[in-house]
């Protein structure tokens, strides 16, 4: 039997179906194309994040619109708060990021055991219908009309270390059937940035703190007093500095021993902050000392808080943890930078402000301590 042959009519129509279906495929090979290039330029951006808040405000900001996302948020597992108090101390600004999520323990995120899971121990991603009673914790600020959400795990050295969430409008974006390795590729890569970063900011942070009180130490102070002066003349407003040094400490360590000096010390650098405004910036130099950089502060007002922070410490005695009570006080030198030079090197106008303050500070010990001195010259 013969095939009957196709007339003009129908070989015309049949080509005019298969170009349209070739137009559509490339269509969809371009659109591919593109979404991999996209994502490809994303990886790089947060490959090459230098920071913790320029990572997640990449990711809050290109994913959402690379992959076409109506929500997008990241929950970190953060046991004791160490991250949140490293970032917070380096100066994050956690409220341009209501994405971000902390939470206590791995269970908090609410990763259900799955099949697959339990076969290699480690949650899997799970896509479906958002469900505000189940997954209202992961979007804190869904938008209206959420439908459809992809919480996947962010997996580090076979550890959950959070979790990425995905949302959408439409319906049909995420469901359960939905092939996840594109996803879980994704999340793998911004497991090892996060984890990256985190490690590097951690790094940067004990490097300028002082790990008794938790200020900043020595090498902060002198390179912020560089970074600060350098501004100071291009702005023309005034920096100025104290020294402080807790009197008589070696009395304050034979009485209440060196444990009970080190709560002390604790305690002075607590009501030293208490006085003073988030710009300033204050360290322990070592010993018993500090050093406060006071930014647009000229010396008279610097006085005040010198003497503030003096009458904080002297007016009310220390409670050890032991039950005892301890009278401390502090004597403090002021010096105010009036060297607005651009010939002058910094790093030498640094150390005199410095020195001014040291040997103010000198003469309040000479002149019977519990004092402030301010440097005139
Ligand atoms: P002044 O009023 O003249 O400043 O007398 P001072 O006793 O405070 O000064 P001095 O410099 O003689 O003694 C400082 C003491 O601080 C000596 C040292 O044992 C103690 N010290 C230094 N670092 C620490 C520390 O980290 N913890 C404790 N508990 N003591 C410290
Ligand atoms: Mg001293
Ligand atoms: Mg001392």
């Amino acid at each position: 039997m013969s095939e009957q042959l196709a007339s003009p009519h129908e070989l015309e129509a049949e080509n005019a179906t298969l170009r349209t279906h070739l137009a559509y495929l490339i269509e969809q090979a371009e659109l591919n194309h593109s979404i991999m290039c996209r994502h490809q330029a994303f990886d790089l951006e947060i490959v090459g994040a230098a920071s913790f808040p320029e990572l997640i405000g990449t990711i809050f900001q290109s994913l959402p619109a690379i992959s076409n996302l109506d929500t997008v948020t990241l929950a970190l597992v953060d046991k004791d708060a160490d991250i949140h108090t490293v970032m917070d101390k380096l100066g994050v600004d956690f409220a341009s990021f209501p994405e971000l999520i902390f939470v206590d323990s791995e269970h908090a995120l609410g990763f259900a055991p799955t099949r697959l899971g339990a076969l290699t121990g480690m949650p899997k991603p799970q896509l479906g219908p958002y469900m505000a009673g189940l997954h209202q914790a992961m979007f804190p600020h869904a938008p209206a009309g959420l439908q459809t959400i992809a919480q996947v795990p962010l997996l580090r050295n076979r550890r959950v270390i959070g979790s990425l969430n995905l949302g959408s409008v439409n319906p049909s974006r995420f469901t359960p059937t939905l092939a996840t390795d594109f996803i879980e590729h994704m999340a793998s890569i911004i497991a090892i940035c996060l984890e990256n970063v985190i490690s590097n900011e951690m790094l940067k942070y004990i490097g300028l703190t002082d790990s008794l009180t938790g200020v900043y130490n020595r090498r902060y102070i002198d390179r912020r007093l560089l970074e600060e002066i350098g501004r100071a003349r291009r702005q023309a407003y005034r920096i100025s500095c104290m020294y402080i040094d807790i009197d008589h400490f070696k009395l304050v360590n034979d009485s209440v021993g060196h444990q009970g000096g080190d709560e002390v010390l604790r305690e002075v650098a607590s009501r030293i902050k208490a006085e003073l405004r988030i710009s300033d910036a204050l360290g322990r130099f070592g010993g018993e000392e500090f050093v406060v950089l006071l930014i647009d502060a000229d010396l008279d007002s610097a006085t005040v808080v010198a003497q503030r922070i003096r009458a904080s410490i002297a007016n009310i005695p220390f409670e050890l943890s032991s039950g005892e009570l301890l009278p401390v006080s502090v004597s403090i030198g002021v010096a105010t930078l009036d060297d607005f030079e651009r010939d002058h090197a910094i790093e030498g106008v640094a150390q005199q402000l410095v020195a001014q303050a040291d040997s103010a500070l000198y003469q309040a010990k000479e002149t019977g301590r519990n004092r402030v001195v301010s440097f005139d010259d």
